[in-house]
C-alpha cells in the first residue's frame, strides 16, 4: 500500500511567501530574493512530506499566486495588454494576478473567482482570438529538477486541458473547441518534455469533473484526452476532488489513465460507482480518504472499513487526501495556546501526512485493528468530547414547522411597516459598516492587548458611534447604522461572542494571492451566554430620532467561513448558530430596535456543485435557518439582510423564501440580469441593489446614482425599492464615503420629486 498528496500549503508555515511576495510588490526585495524565500517554502514542504514517509510526492503544486493562473501563463494565455507593458515574465505573470499601474502601463487583473465550493480563489484565464496557444513555461521542469536535485522524484501536477478550458473566458468569437487542438499540442509537448527529464508520473487536476456535465461536455473530455495520452510513455494519474464523478465514472475509466483519484469525503457517490461498474483491471486507484478541506482528524476505523469496501473492487489503491492540503493550515505544532484536550483532535497539514503514514500501517498489517495507531485512534474517538450544550441539542430536538414561520404574512406585514416608519419613496440607507480608520484599529488592539480598559475602549467606541450617527444625519439618510466599530470582522466578532467557538493563533490559509484567513473553529455546541450587540445598538438609537438598524451576521454565514464539526450534521450545526442569533434578534427587539438586518454574505459560497444536491444537501437546511433567526419578531419589526452578490438568479424563489422584508446586494451597472430576474419571479421581498461600488475609491455623480435607478425602476415596483451603496463602507475613507452618500440622498431626492 502506498500514500500520495494532492498537493501541499505554499505560503510557508510563518507566511513567508506571503511576506516575501508583499516586499517584493513594494520593491523592497528583489526578484533572486523572493526567489529564494519561494524555494526556501517549497524545501520545507518537500521535506515534511519526505520524512513522513509519504510516497508519491507531488511537484507544481506551489504558486506564486495560483495554479490556473500558472496553467495559464504555461500554455502562453497572455492576454496581449499584459503582454505589451514589456515586463519580466514574473513582473507579467503579476500584473494578470493584480493588475499593473507604473510607468510601462495601467491595466487591471484578470478575473478573480471562488474555486468550486472552496474559500479559494483563482484567477480566470482570458483567451483572445489571436492567442498563441503553446507551451510556454519551464516551472513543471524546473521545480521538478528542483525536487530531484533535494533527492525527491516527484510528480509534476497541472490543471488539466479540460478543466483549463471549462474555466477560460474567451474574449472573441472562438470557443474552446476551437483552441483544444493548440491545447492538446501543448499537453503533449509538456509531457514528451517531462518525460524527458525523468518523471515517471504527471498528476492532471480535473476538478471539473465533478460538477454537471452534459453529454457533448463528456465527449469533449474524451476527445482532449484520448489525443494528449495517445502514444505517451509516462504515466498519468488523472486527479479529481471536491465531489463525485457521477456523470463520466465509466468514460474516465475507459480512457488510457494509469490512475484515477477520487474523492470519498465530498464525493459521496464514488463509492458506489466504484461498486457498481468495477474498476478498470491494472490501473491505481487513488483513494482521497483523508479530507483535504477541514481540521479534525481521520477516523481510522470508517477509513479501514471504507478502504477494505475498495480492495474488494480494486487490488491496487493507493491512498490519498480528498483534495489539495492547500485548504489546511500548516500545522497544529504552531499553536501554544490551546489545550491538549482539542489539540489532539486536529490534524493540519503535517498531521494529514502522519495520519497517512499510520493509515500505510494499518491497512499493511494483517490484523489492521490489533495495530497501536489503530486502537489509538478509536480511543480517541471514543473518548468524550468537551463542549456539549444538552440545553441546545433539546431546543434543536424540539424545533417544529411553526419556529421556522414568521406571522404574519409578508404583505401583511409590509402594510404594518409601512405606516410604522412611514418612510419616504426610495428610502436611503448603507449596508453597516463605517470606515474603519487607523484609530478604531489601533484602539481595538490596544484594548486586546490591555493596553486600553474596557471603560476607555467602551467610551472610545460611544464617541465613534455618536460621530457616525451624526454624519449619516447631517448626509440625510433615512435608516441609519451604527458603524460597526467594535468589530474586526463579521464572523469573528460572533464567534468569539459564541460558546462553542476556538480561535487559533496561526491557522492561516490562503483565500487569493497574498491573502490568508485564519477561520475560527466550531469545536462544541453553539449558544449565546450574554447579549453580544445589544449595548451598541441602544446607545446608536440614543443619539437620533430616526430609524437606527441592529446589525448582526447570519448562522449560514458564520457556519460557511468556519472550519465546522465533523461529529454533528452542518444542519444541526447551523440550527445551534441560527437559535444563538435569534436570540440577539430578540433582544434587540426587546430593547426598542425597530429594524434588524441579518447578514448572510457567504449564503451562496456553500451552494453544492451539482444542481440535483443544492435542496436536499443545502438549501432545505440553509434557509430555514434563517428563517429561524427572526420567525418570533413582531409584525412590525422590520427584518433587514444583505448579500455581497447579485448571482442567485438561478435560487431566487429560495432568496424571497428566506422571508425578509428588505435585502440589499451588489448590482454591478453591467449587469441587469437580476432585476430580470427579480420581475419575472415576482420577486416580494423589497429590495436595494447596490447603486455604487464601495469597491473603489471612486465617487460615484449624482446622474449617474439617478441613472442606476431608472434602470432598476424598469424592472422594481418603486415602492419596494431602497437605495443604498452595494456593501459595507469599512474598507473605504471618509474622503470619499461622504461625498458619495451626499450624491446618493441627492439623487433619491430628485426621483421623489419627480412624483
Ligand atoms: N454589515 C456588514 C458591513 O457592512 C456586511 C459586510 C459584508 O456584506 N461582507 O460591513
Ligand atoms: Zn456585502
Amino acid at each position: 500500500m502506498k500514500t500520495s498528496i494532492i498537493g501541499y500549503p505554499r505560503i510557508g508555515a510563518r507566511r513567508e511567501l506571503k511576506f516575501a511576495s508583499e516586499r517584493y510588490f513594494k520593491g523592497e526585495i528583489s526578484e533572486a530574493e523572493l526567489n529564494d524565500a519561494a524555494k526556501a517554502v517549497r524545501l520545507a514542504g518537500l521535506r515534511a512530506q519526505k520524512d513522513s514517509g509519504l510516497d508519491c510526492i507531488p511537484s507544481g503544486d506551489f504558486s506564486f499566486y495560483d495554479n490556473t493562473l500558472d496553467a495559464a501563463v504555461l500554455l502562453g494565455a497572455v492576454p496581449a495588454r499584459y503582454a505589451a507593458l514589456g515586463l519580466s515574465p514574473l513582473d507579467t505573470y503579476f500584473a494578470m494576478a493584480r493588475g499593473y499601474q507604473g510607468e510601462n502601463g495601467d491595466v487591471k487583473a484578470l478575473a478573480m473567482k471562488k474555486w468550486f465550493n472552496t474559500n479559494y480563489h483563482y484567477m480566470v484565464p482570458e483567451i483572445e482570438d489571436d492567442a498563441r496557444i503553446r507551451l510556454s513555461s519551464t516551472k513543471p521542469f524546473d521545480l521538478f529538477a528542483e525536487a530531484l536535485r533535494a533527492g525527491v522524484k516527484t510528480r509534476p501536477v497541472v490543471v488539466g486541458a479540460f478543466t483549463f478550458l471549462r474555466l477560460a473566458r474567451f474574449t472573441g468569437t472562438k470557443t474552446a473547441a476551437d483552441f483544444a487542438p493548440a491545447v492538446v499540442a501543448a499537453y503533449r509537448d509538456l509531457i514528451a518534455v517531462l518525460q524527458s527529464a525523468g518523471a515517471e508520473w504527471i498528476q492532471f487536476d480535473e476538478p471539473s469533473l465533478v460538477t454537471d456535465l452534459s453529454v457533448s461536455d463528456i465527449a469533449f473530455f474524451r476527445r482532449l484526452y484520448s489525443e494528449i495520452l495517445g502514444g505517451k510513455k509516462i504515466k498519468v494519474l488523472l486527479q479529481t476532488y471536491f465531489g463525485d464523478v457521477r456523470d463520466c465514472y465509466t468514460d474516465i475509466c475507459a480512457l488510457p489513465f494509469d490512475a484515477i483519484g477520487l474523492d470519498f469525503v465530498e464525493g459521496k457517490r464514488n463509492l458506489s460507482l466504484v461498486k457498481t461498474y468495477g474498476f478498470p483491471v491494472g490501473k491505481t486507484l487513488v483513494a482521497g480518504v483523508v479530507n483535504g478541506k477541514n481540521i479534525w482528524r481521520n477516523d481510522f476505523a470508517k477509513t479501514v472499513t471504507l478502504v477494505g469496501e475498495l480492495r474488494a473492487v480494486c487490488p491496487d489503491i493507493v491512498l490519498g487526501t480528498s483534495c489539495s492540503l492547500l485548504h489546511v493550515p500548516y500545522t497544529v505544532k504552531a499553536e501554544s495556546k490551546l489545550s491538549e484536550e482539542y489539540k489532539k483532535r486536529f490534524a493540519f497539514a503535517e498531521e494529514k501526512l502522519d495520519e497517512l503514514a499510520a493509515l500505510k500501517k494499518i491497512l499493511s498489517a494483517p490484523v489492521p485493528e490489533e495495530t497501536e495507531e489503530y486502537a489509538e485512534n478509536v480511543a480517541l474517538f471514543a473518548s468524550p468530547r468537551s463542549g456539549e450544550n444538552l440545553a441546545v441539542r433539546a431546543r434543536v430536538a424540539a424545533l417544529t414547522e411553526a419556529d421556522f414561520e414568521r406571522k404574519p404574512d409578508f404583505y401583511t406585514r409590509e402594510k404594518i411597516q409601512k405606516e410604522r416608519f412611514a418612510l419616504p419613496l426610495f428610502p436611503t440607507t448603507t449596508i453597516g459598516s463605517f470606515p474603519q480608520t487607523a484609530d478604531v484599529k489601533a484602539a481595538r488592539s490596544k484594548h486586546k492587548k490591555g493596553e486600553l480598559s474596557d471603560a476607555d475602549y467602551e467610551s472610545f467606541l460611544r464617541d465613534k458611534i455618536a460621530e457616525c450617527i451624526r454624519k449619516q444625519e447631517e448626509i440625510g439618510l433615512d435608516v441609519l447604522v451604527h458603524g460597526e466599530f467594535e468589530r474586526n470582522d463579521m464572523v469573528e466578532y460572533f464567534g468569539e461572542n459564541l460558546d462553542g467557538y476556538l480561535f487559533t493563533e496561526n491557522a492561516w490559509v490562503q483565500s487569493y494571492g497574498t491573502r490568508c484567513v485564519k477561520p475560527p473553529v466550531v469545536w462544541g455546541d453553539v449558544s449565546r451566554s450574554a447579549p453580544m450587540t445589544v449595548k451598541w445598538s441602544k446607545f446608536a438609537a440614543s443619539v437620533t430620532d430616526k430609524p437606527v438598524k441592529g446589525m448582526l451576521t447570519g448562522p449560514v454565514t458564520i457556519l460557511n467561513w468556519s472550519f465546522p464539526r465533523e461529529d454533528i450534521t452542518l444542519r444541526e450545526s447551523a440550527m445551534q448558530i441560527a437559535l444563538a442569533i435569534r436570540e440577539e434578534v430578540l433582544d434587540l427587539e426587546a430593547n426598542g430596535v425597530k429594524i434588524i438586518q441579518v447578514d448572510e454574505a457567504a449564503l451562496r459560497e456553500k451552494l453544492p456543485l451539482r444542481k440535483a444536491d443544492w435542496k436536499a444537501d443545502y438549501l432545505d437546511w440553509a434557509i430555514p435557518a434563517f428563517r429561524l433567526v427572526h420567525s418570533g419578531v413582531r409584525p412590525e419589526t422590520q427584518i433587514h439582510t444583505h448579500m455581497c452578490y447579485s448571482e442567485f438568479g438561478d435560487i431566487i424563489r429560495d432568496i424571497d423564501n428566506m422571508d425578509a422584508d428588505v435585502i440589499t446586494f451588489e448590482a454591478s451597472r453591467s449587469d441587469l440580469r437580476i432585476l430580470d430576474d427579480l420581475k419575472a419571479s415576482d420577486f416580494r421581498t423589497e429590495v436595494g441593489p447596490g447603486v455604487y461600488d464601495i469597491h473603489s475609491p471612486r465617487v460615484p455623480s449624482k446622474e449617474e446614482i439617478v441613472a442606476a435607478l431608472r434602470k432598476m425602476l424598469s424592472r422594481i415596483p418603486r415602492e419596494k425599492l431602497w437605495v443604498n451603496p452595494d456593501c459595507g463602507l469599512k474598507t473605504r475613507g471618509w474622503t470619499e464615503t461622504v461625498p458619495s452618500l451626499v450624491n446618493l440622498v441627492a439623487a433619491a431626492k430628485e426621483l421623489r420629486n419627480e412624483d
